[in-house]
């Protein structure tokens, strides 16, 4: 398993916070409720950017031109498929703030990113241009800013995880070792936000991480997805129409 696609998705902890920060931003966040889903005591709502805006995004720690302009381009493939535009800067301030120095790939869901300190970035992009997955691993990453779930968490996904192999597998790996907790909100927990509501789970998505035949019982693997799959496109459409 690659290591370096080993995202980490942060949701901002307080839950009421970020559902105040997310209906501010775009009203449609509070959701519908559906009469097929069932109703459960915890806030359902999406973290989508107001439709039709432009995100400003800034480069926080000066990257040189063209590493620049790899990010710009590989983040640009999301745009024929969302209502919004980019605005990239050269900048301290942004609706999105990109760092590049630390050695991990996070990034904030959608309207999280609003709750984080200005001074804080809410993406780190550690992946190394010349790495042959930096596309992947960049549209991955503004994927989830879009405000766009893991796919292998999807509440139809039931990946035939064995879990016990996969907790040693964390715990025990050299780089960015993972809890046990940690795991289970990374890789286990499903998620229940319009994503879900809107599309079925697709294994070809981009927002896939790579699922290992060691790491599940029986035959079932997913192997790294390095295009934005039709359903990845149907999605964003859906949560930012024109
Ligand atoms: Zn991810």
């Amino acid at each position: 398993m690659n290591d370096l696609l080993d995202c980490q998705l942060i949701q901002w902890p307080d839950d009421q916070a970020a559902y105040i920060a997310a209906i501010n931003e775009n009203p449609a966040n509070a959701g519908q409720r559906s009469g097929t889903r069932r109703k459960r005591s915890v806030l359902h709502y999406s973290k989508l950017w107001a439709n039709g805006r432009t995100l400003k995004i800034a480069f926080m720690d000066a990257p040189d031109a063209e590493h620049k302009a790899k990010i710009i381009c590989a983040a640009s493939r999301w745009l024929p498929y969302i209502n919004l535009k980019f605005d990239f800067v050269d900048d301290l301030q942004g609706d999105i703030r990109i760092a590049t120095k630390n050695n991990d790939n996070s990034s904030m869901l959608g309207t999280d990113a609003l709750l984080i300190h200005p001074d804080h970035p809410t993406m780190n992009l550690g992946v190394k241009p010349e790495h042959e997955d930096f596309e992947v691993i960049v549209i991955h990453e503004f994927g989830h800013a879009l405000g766009a779930m893991h796919e292998h968490q999807h509440p139809k996904a039931n990946i035939p995880w064995d879990k016990p192999k996969v907790y040693e597998f964390y715990k025990n790996r050299e780089m960015n070792p993972l809890t046990e907790e940690q795991v289970d909100s990374n890789l286990f927990a499903s998620f229940d936000t319009l994503d879900a509501i809107y599309t079925s789970y697709d294994r070809r998505s981009i927002m896939h991480h790579p699922v290992a035949n060691t790491l599940t019982v029986g035959d079932w693997e997913v192997p790294i997805n390095r295009k934005i799959s039709k359903k990845d496109k149907r999605l964003m459409r859906l949560l930012y129409p024109r």
